[in-house]
């Protein structure tokens, strides 16, 4: 018999929160306190909730509880950036960054330990996918930053203004429980984060971002990365299942049922020789004419596990001067924190794959290593025959 788990108030919408205090025959409002209690004052221990009588406090000893996922490791880049791996409860490590700004400071969060979707540049997508993070686990990351910020004593000047779903995962692949998260994170009585301020980046999972309406009003960014179905489908996958017209309909379509005037963020990595040619970024000003949005440049970050390279940054400046005159909004994304491998795209934590995809993927690389180890090789050997005729030669001629 596998015993049930207590609810674990960490993770509970306040939606969710109030039916649990009204199925107990308990006020609604107990909800908010919790809320606030965990999420604005960073308190876990149930015993320290004084506005909550004795007697309630003991009932949800018994009851519930109140857990985060682990912290396990805390690095600090040269550029103030912070990277702190996580542990979740599959025992997968996941990892989150936060990026401080003058003005704001932005948490980037995982959503899943790995990732099923094998995007050929990203590092995430190499692992495989191990498993979902659960809301606790989502929103515990932002609840940790505030903590080793600081925040929770009043610090405020270093605390996350601003969270993306970009880190390891596919948010909307873990639809539920994201959702749950960002609400939290919206929520007044806990992190009060503006909807704005708040985004949900995504490799293109039409179905449910045509849904998103019915749960959030969080901003939206889209991994678009190349501006044709061809040549999208050879690095992204999802695009064989969802192609980029499907995409850019259902993207417009949940922009417009926003009530304020936003604009989504299109992503763009630009590989050197894959997709950073001008024509490309001709070819993307008219894919995108009908979508008012801004485009924000990512240079490839490198990893191992990749033959990818990193544009000049000539080719970088044609790229976005090209989109400019066409009168778009472009911005480069400045690498940071690379010197603690948290540059987008570099997150690994430690997945324990299901798919076996990274095996595959390691083995391929190794063979790869492999072959390029051999020519190298053969190079130096033939290096050296050369070298050899040449000494033969100086020497020939010093007889
Ligand atoms: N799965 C979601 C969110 C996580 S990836 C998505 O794909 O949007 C977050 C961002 O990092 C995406 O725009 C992704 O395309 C980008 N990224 C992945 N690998 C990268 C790399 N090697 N260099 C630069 N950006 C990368
Ligand atoms: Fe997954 Fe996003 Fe990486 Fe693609 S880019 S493999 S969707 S995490």
């Amino acid at each position: 018999m596998t015993a049930t788990r207590k609810p674990n108030l960490a993770g509970l919408s306040l939606a969710k929160l109030r039916t649990l205090f009204v199925e107990a025959g308990e006020k609604p409002f107990r909800a908010e306190q919790i809320l606030k209690w965990v999420h604005q004052r960073g308190v876990l221990d149930i015993d320290l909730m004084t506005d909550i009588s004795k007697e309630l406090r003991e009932k949800l000893k018994l009851t519930v509880e109140i857990s985060l996922p682990k912290i396990l490791q805390d690095y600090k880049s040269e550029d103030g950036s912070r990277k702190w791996i996580v542990e979740v409860a599959s025992g997968s490590r996941v990892e989150m960054v936060f990026i401080p700004e003058s003005g704001r400071g932005t948490l980037c969060i995982s959503s899943q330990a790995g990732c099923s979707l094998d995007c050929s540049f990203c590092a995430t997508g190499k692992q495989g996918f191990n498993s979902n993070l659960t809301v606790a686990e989502i929103v515990g990351q932002l609840w940790w930053a505030n903590s080793q910020l600081g925040c929770f004593e009043g610090k405020m000047e270093r605390r996350v203004s601003n969270v993306v779903m970009m880190g390891m995962g596919e948010p909307l692949l873990n639809f539920d429980n994201v959702m749950d998260a960002l609400s939290i994170m919206m929520e007044d009585c806990a992190y009060g984060l503006s909807k704005r301020k708040v985004t949900i980046s995504t490799s293109g999972v039409v179905p449910a971002i045509d849904r998103l309406k019915d749960y959030t009003d969080a901003s939206l960014a889209i991994s678009l990365h190349a501006p044709n179905d061809e040549l999208r489908s050879k690095i992204m996958p999802i695009n064989n299942k969802y192609p980029i017209k499907e995409l850019l309909r259902s993207v417009q379509s949940y922009m417009t049922s926003l009530p304020d005037k936003r604009v989504p963020v299109i992503e763009y990595i630009l590989i050197a020789g894959v997709n950073d040619h001008r024509q490309h970024a001709r070819d993307l000003a008219v894919l995108l004419e009908k979508l008012p949005c801004k485009i924000n440049l990512i240079p490839f970050n490198p990893f191992s596990l990749s033959d990818f390279r990193r544009p000049s940054s000539s080719s970088i400046s044609n790229f976005r001067q090209i989109l400019q005159k066409a009168g778009y909004t472009v911005t480069v994304r400045t690498t940071r924190a690379d010197d603690i491998g948290a540059a987008c795209g570099q997150l690994v934590g430690k997945v324990d794959d299901q798919t076996r995809r990274s095996a595959r993927h390691r083995r391929r690389h190794a063979e790869n290593e492999a072959k390029n180890e051999a020519k190298k090789e053969a190079k130096k050997e033939s290096v050296k025959v050369f070298a050899g005729i040449d000494n033969l030669a100086v020497a020939l001629d010093r007889l």
